[in-house]
């Protein structure tokens, strides 16, 4: 019996490449993720980094820490540009 290659190998002379995606622990979906500043246990997609309802007070956001929601005051163009940027990261990342 014969067991399937460890990850990495190559296969038929290919060697694949492989991009971890790891489990959001928010959403469940598997996306890119990062450690989460706030709660270090979690791996958070960009999404869900995002859309975080501590965001405001997180000191380091796991992702685009730049993007930064101003507290109460969310301005449509911020969340405009969040969700660019995370089209164009997913993008790169699906296109390899
Ligand atoms: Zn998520």
């Amino acid at each position: 019996m014969r067991l399937t290659p460890p990850r990495g190998d190559s296969v038929n002379g290919v060697v694949r490449v492989t991009i971890f995606w790891e489990r959001c622990s928010i959403c469940g979906r598997h996306r890119p993720t990062r450690q989460c500043w706030l709660h270090p246990e979690r791996s958070v997609c960009p999404y869900c980094c995002i859309a975080c309802p501590e965001r405001g007070v997180c000191p380091r956001p796991a992702w685009y820490p730049s993007l930064r929601l101003a507290e109460r005051s969310v301005k449509r163009d911020e969340r405009g540009e969040a969700k660019k940027a995370l089209e164009e990261l997913l993008k790169r990342l699906e296109g390899g």
